[in-house]
């Protein structure tokens, strides 16, 4: 029933039965999970490992492959049959496990993205996944929160809600909890939030009446139903040049097919070959490989704190340019001392570490106590008023939970005996302003002896502007011009020692009205304060942010600080962290106003620290940068700076800090907060592109060297160097596993010391053709020149030919898998073992490949005999031939590179 808001609360609450102080218990919540069912909205079909395996049957290729094996039943060529569709099945086998991985990898990712509520259950309030919400249960809603259910509003506090998912409407709506008419259309009902908005300001308590598709979202489920495909830009090219290489590999097997015709070769041989050549030149398992190295690149990004929800951001992270990120908490530590504190009368120093509650107050060397100075007393009392922060223990060690600024005023407030218990005790709470980016402060109303006070803290400019007295040790004063500036001075000098600096005031609301349900009236609350002091904040830069800064710059990449700090506070840490280079500048918001969009687009390149900005500005750099064709990666925690990592090449969402909004808007989020994890994903993005690369390099050149041999050999009007089962086992051998070892390489430890990828470079440009066919044709080269020595020169027969032409070509094309790995080091440099997963493919490999001669349906399979040390020895002396060709080519360039530069 859709009737809940013309309802009053404690009828809602009995028709739900629940208890809005304690919510629901556990026993209530697994009834109600089993009759309600999740809280999610049907979703298309995941797919099972059936569909996965029955998927690997429906390319054109292995149907021939089928067609082929019939066939050669008919024609009495039984065991020819049974080998093909052994390897038919092997490959389907290699192919559902490849993808079954990936998917698995690939749902994984899902569960760990799923947004999260918070919920009162059994008295408490706990941190849920939003599927597990049922009716009855109480949602506790702040600014940045996904809500999680449709829910009845029964607490308001200048909540609002963005329902433009629902009604089309982008203003946030505010909401009350006043009972409405009936007719209310879903717009206008203000008691009521619904599935899949969004706070945006405020918060709100609310008590779940609908979950799952039962929610008017779910009504409308089809909205969501615009899943994406899922594939990366660079998988629609691999798919569209997959297409092309079928086209073309069919081209040239009938081409193949027809010229042996008018060699005479014997037809049915002819359809075998010509088939399975165009089996072992088609890379049917390619797509299968980049979505293996996708999955398992994104499995490592995982270990290093960063969780891709958009796969294609993978590849867009290979080829940032720019990486725009907040400063407290991602280049900062993000945990906060309080260092120094200015009232009217003096400077005091704060001595202590971390959140421990120990320290004392000194003035220049002597100690003071709070008690003993009314100002600073009184300066503390409000820092510890205006607070929603926690002192707690975490892992036996003093923490905060809540907003760490908090936390570090609270610890100073301790310090000096005031705890936060006492406050809410003696002064308890009426309402509240929440601290926003925007806004820049935050107020606290408490009852004091039975009057109301406001407390309010925030950046100093935009608190000593609403300021008209000031607090001394001898009672309240006018504040003076004199007053300002030194005050502002106090403020530049604290800015400079990197210190972060709030300042606190307070007032009397005695004969003001507010009405503390819908909107505060924060203008009138927050005017002719009185002033109390600055608080100056250590958060000391993270040390691995400095290296990881060292290595942008290595790699080609612009770091950009961006923070709602003073300028002063933030150039001191960017300097200490390398961020501002020679020429770089620092641009304050108010300056970034004053410039259009042409005129910021011109600066954006010199300015390396951003200050004093909003969630807005942010969203202009993006665009900016995004003027100028640059790919550029933006970082954000709170719900306003959502647009921005929308509009960013890459959104990246803090996982700690960063609200459910912000989350679901990312591309990436990173579970640590940190700078370096940034880094690491960036350097892991051109890793994956790179390990898809050389792995499309090794298969494309192996298949071209089949096709060259078959075409040369029926051109020469020599016998076919190769058996169709070869083709096929070569296929099996030397394309399946070393590729996909290939797919997972270690990163190379040099891919952040070169510039970034341009994002619109052509994945098969002529340089990747050129390598390739060369790759190709060495291969080929080998293979014929064996089989043309064993053949015409030494006179052995037509299958001991083969076989060599066989063994050897498949020995070639395991070593060429070493160099494979990197374009700029040689094996040597890389090592053998550095990727141990490919030295045992090939290793396990070369010994299948010398055991099949040993075993007698093999040797009857593949007509081949059991091999000699002699010729042992000799096929794997040629079979270094190509690889020692292509290091030396290496070499070659390498060394051009270094006399150019
Ligand atoms: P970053 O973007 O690097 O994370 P910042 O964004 O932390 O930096 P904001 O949180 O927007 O910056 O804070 C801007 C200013 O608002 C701070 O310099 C401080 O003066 C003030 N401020 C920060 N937190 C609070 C708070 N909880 N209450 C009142 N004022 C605050």
């Amino acid at each position: 029933m859709s009737s809940w808001h013309q309802q009053s609360i404690p009828e809602v609450v009995s028709q739900l039965a629940t208890d809005i102080e304690q919510g629901l218990t556990d026993e209530a919540v697994t009834t109600r999970l089993a009759s309600y069912g999740a809280n999610k909205l049907r979703k298309g079909k995941r797919f099972s490992a059936f569909s996965i395996f029955i998927s690997q049957f429906k390319s054109l290729v292995i149907w021939v492959l089928i067609g082929a094996a019939a066939v050669s039943a008919l024609l009495g060529e039984t065991t020819d049959g049974i080998a093909i569709i052994a390897i038919v099945i092997l490959n389907a086998v290699i192919g559902f496990f490849q993808e079954y991985r990936a998917e698995k990898a690939a749902a994984a990712l899902a569960n760990l993205t799923a947004p999260h509520c918070r919920v009162v259950r059994n008295g408490h309030s706990n941190v849920i996944a939003s599927t597990e919400v049922v009716p009855g249960d109480i949602l506790l809603l702040e600014g940045g929160d996904l809500v999680a259910a449709d829910a009845r509003l029964i607490e308001t506090s200048v909540l609002h809600v963005n329902e433009a998912p629902l009604t089309g409407e982008s203003q946030a709506v505010g909401k009350s909890t006043d009972i409405l008419a009936p007719a209310t259309p879903l717009a206008d009902r203000k008691n009521m939030v619904f599935l899949g908005t969004s706070v945006t300001a405020g918060t709100g308590l609310a008590l779940v009446v609908n979950t799952g598709m039962e929610t008017e979202l779910g009504h409308i489920a089809k909205l969501l139903e615009t899943a994406e495909s899922g594939k990366t830009p660079l998988q629609h090219r691999l798919d569209r040049v997959g297409r092309a290489l079928l086209w073309a590999c069919l081209g040239i097997v009938i081409l193949i097919f027809g010229l042996g015709l008018l060699r005479g070769i014997e037809p049915f041989e002819l359809f075998l070959s010509a088939v399975s050549l165009a089996v072992a030149a088609i890379p049917e398992g390619l797509p299968a490989v980049v979505t293996v190295a996708l999955a398992l690149g994104v499995q490592r990004m995982i270990r290093r704190n960063a969780l891709v929800r958009h796969l294609p951001s993978v590849e867009t992270l290979g080829c940032a340019e720019v990486i725009c990120t907040d400063k407290t908490g991602t280049l900062t530590l993000g945990e906060m001392t309080a260092r120094k504190l200015i009232t009217s009368e003096s400077l005091y120093r704060l001595s202590g570490e971390g959140y421990s509650t120990e320290g004392a107050f000194f003035v220049g060397n002597t100690e003071t106590l709070s008690t003993d100075s009314p100002e600073l007393f009184a300066l503390l009392r409000a820092s510890a008023a205006c607070n929603d922060a926690e002192l707690t223990l975490i892992d036996n060690q003093p923490g905060v939970i809540g907003d760490p600024t908090e936390g570090a005023l609270l610890v100073a407030a301790a310090k000096g005996n005031i705890t936060r218990e006492s406050i809410e005790a003696d002064m308890p709470r009426i309402a509240t302003v929440p601290f926003d980016s925007d806004r820049k402060r935050m107020t606290i109303i408490r009852l004091v002896d039975n009057q109301s006070w406001a407390f309010v803290k925030g950046a100093p400019e935009v608190i000593l502007s609403r300021c008209t007295m000031i607090r001394t040790s001898h009672g309240v004063r006018e504040l003076t011009e004199d007053d300002r500036i030194r005050l502002t001075e106090a403020n530049t000098l604290l800015a400079n020692d990197a210190l972060r600096v709030l300042a606190v005031a307070e007032r009397s609301l005695d004969g003001i009205d507010f009405d503390r349900s819908a909107s505060l009236n924060d203008t009138e609350i927050e005017a002719e304060l009185v002033l109390l002091g600055l608080v100056g904040l250590q958060d000391p830069p993270r040390a691995e942010a400095k290296e990881a800064v060292a290595k942008c710059i290595r790699a080609g990449i612009k770091t950009v600080m961006i923070t709602g700090d003073h300028p002063d506070t933030a150039r001191a840490i960017a300097n200490e962290l390398g961020i501002l280079n020679k020429g770089d500048t620092v641009l304050v918001g108010v300056e970034l106003d004053s410039l259009d969009d042409e005129a910021l687009k011109e600066r954006v390149s010199q300015v390396s620290v951003y200050a004093r900005v909003t969630a807005e500005h942010k969203l202009r750099i993006v665009r900016a940068w995004k003027a100028r064709g640059v790919v550029v990666a933006m970082t954000g925690d709170v719900v306003n700076d959502a647009p921005a990592i929308k509009e960013a090449s890459i959104g990246i969402a803090m996982g700690i800090t960063g609200t459910e909004v912000t989350k679901g808007a990312a591309s990436i989020i990173v579970t640590d907060d940190n700078f370096a994890s940034i880094v690491a994903a960036v350097e892991e993005g051109r890793g994956i592109y790179d390990n898809i690369v050389k792995t499309l390099e090794y298969l494309l050149a192996g298949n071209a060297g089949e096709l060259i041999v078959m075409l040369t050999a029926i051109i020469l009007g020599w016998p076919l160097p190769l058996l169709p089962l070869h083709l096929l086992w070569i296929n099996l051998v030397t394309d399946g596993l070393p590729a996909l070892a290939l797919a997972t390489d270690p990163i190379d430890r040099g891919v952040l010391n070169r510039p970034p990828r341009r994002s619109q470079s052509e994945l098969l440009n002529l340089d990747f053709l050129k390598r390739t066919l060369f790759a190709g044709f060495l291969t080929a080269a080998v293979t014929l020149g064996v089989f043309f020595y064993e053949f015409k020169i030494v006179g052995s027969g037509l299958d001991q030919a083969r076989d060599a032409a066989f063994t050897a070509l498949v020995i070639t094309e395991l070593l060429r898998a070493f160099g494979a790995r990197s374009e700029e080091r040689t094996v040597w440099q890389m090592g053998l073992f550095s990727n141990m997963r490919l030295f045992l493919i090939v290793a396990v490999s070369f010994g299948l490949q010398l055991a099949i001669h040993h075993v007698p349906t093999f040797q009857t399979l593949f007509q081949i005999e059991p091999v000699t040390l002699h010729q042992c020895v000799s096929w794997f002396a040629v079979g270094f031939i190509p690889l020692i060709i292509l290091e030396l080519k290496k070499v070659i360039r390498m060394r051009a590179s270094e006399i150019r530069s």
